[in-house]
């Protein structure tokens, strides 16, 4: 068997845990397996480097800053290496350029688009565990690019796929995927299974367990993830393909407090115009989320809409310089709200879900401020300040609790 195994800041973080990580590894090596392990920079590096690099330019080069952060990752495989050896086991550390895992240009942001394996595949040969950074890549121009904050998940579920791994087992401080964010959400359980598609929807929401790049290539690929944790032995949360996992009405409940909505007021009732607001949008790459539009009354409508709060300051001064060519009366911004969403693939065959989450929240007295819905997702926008018992309130009435 090949199993790709990827771990965490937090599971890398000081001396005991490189071991506790080794050991694990070295288990799994020992029962004949060929052993791949992906890491993250140890504990809180890349946010250090971050402040280092703040201190010196406040806006940093984005190329500079990738070539900063591939020696967070860099330390932890060379250090994870050396632990393997002390441990008496062969082991040898690869970056993004020993392994070439080609990229797009993009710093900061790259995506991964080939990954040689040979390299890899003539050191398993050797027997050795082979240990590969994650969340960085390098581009055409052969200079390093990082995937995104949280990429190494994505680095994992990619070269499980291109290695064609038996296994890919993603660890990290947590037990698994729970039903809510047990910070919110005491009585949050962990789930056993889940689909891809749930998976995604719940990390694109916040969730935060998983980088949603990451689901979306496992679901590209078929690659089955295991999400557990490597502070103890629990058998964690698989997830995969839709066919083989029991359709839950509802298996989670996420909240996202990172959105502000903005709403353009008395804009011209005419064909065009929502193409216009959101092409400029677009074209400056701020990602739109729930839009709602009313219905035209006298000539004109309204649009309103949600973006992520660093986006808000420049998503208001983009619609103000276009606000003659697109003709409307006022911005409205309102930045202490959140969405609150269920996620369930059981939706898809049993109608009453909205209802009921709407009940729920009627029976609180919650205001909802806007819907929207997928075949598997509800996402209702409310007061900030009502979040915490919304999510608890939702999460007791589709009987999540433990
Ligand atoms: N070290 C990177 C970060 O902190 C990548 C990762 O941890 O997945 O975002
Ligand atoms: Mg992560």
């Amino acid at each position: 068997m090949l199993v790709v195994k990827k771990f965490g800041g937090t599971s890398v973080a000081n001396k005991e845990r490189i071991f506790n990580v080794a050991e694990r590894c070295i288990e799994d090596y020992r029962k004949g397996n060929d052993v791949v392990v992906v890491l993250s920079a140890m504990g809180k590096y890349t946010d250090e480097l971050i402040s280092m690099a703040q201190d010196i330019n406040p806006r940093p080069p984005k190329r500079e800053m990738d070539m900063l952060f591939t020696i967070g990752e860099q330390m932890s495989v060379a250090l994870m290496a050396m632990a393997m050896n002390q441990l008496g086991v062969p082991a040898v550390s690869l970056n993004a350029f020993q392994v070439t895992m080609r990229t797009t240009s993009a710093y900061g942001n790259a995506r991964l688009k080939r990954i040689d394996t040979e390299r890899i595949f003539t050191e398993l040969e050797c027997r050795k565990i082979v240990i590969v950074t994650g969340f960085q890549g390098i581009n055409k121009y052969d200079d390093y690019t990082t995937l995104g904050r949280g990429g190494s998940d994505t680095t994992a579920v990619a070269l499980a796929a291109a290695l064609r791994a038996d296994s890919c087992e993603i660890y990290t401080d947590v037990d698994g995927v729970y039903t809510a964010d047990p910070r919110l959400v005491p009585t949050a359980k962990k789930l056993k299974e889940i689909t891809y598609d749930e998976m995604l929807d719940l990390s694109t929401l916040g969730a935060g367990v998983l980088h949603n790049r990451s689901v979306e290539m496992a679901k590209k690929y078929g690659v089955p993830l295991v999400v557990r944790s490597s502070m103890n032995r629990k058998s964690g949360t698989l997830v995969k393909e839709d066919a083989k996992v029991e359709r839950m009405l509802v298996s989670g409940v996420a909240l996202d407090r990172n959105a502000d909505r903005v709403a353009i007021i008395g804009l011209k009732d005419e064909p065009g115009i929502a193409f216009k607001v959101f092409d400029c949008l677009a074209k400056k790459n701020i990602n739109v989320d729930v839009i709602l539009q009313s219905i035209g009354r006298g000539g004109t409508k309204d649009i309103s809409f949600t973006v992520d709060d660093g986006d808000i300051q420049e998503t208001v001064e983009i619609l103000e310089a276009n606000k003659s060519r697109l003709g409307f009366e006022r911005l409205e911004s309102e930045t202490k709200i959140a969405k609150l969403s269920i996620v369930g693939a059981g939706m898809i065959s049993h109608p009453g879900v909205a209802a009921k989450m709407f009940e729920t929240l009627y029976n609180e007295n919650i205001n909802i401020n806007m819907i929207s819905t997928s075949e598997i997702r509800v996402t209702v926008l409310i007061k900030s300040s009502d979040a915490d018992r919304a999510i608890n309130a939702v999460h007791d009435a589709f009987g999540l609790a433990e």
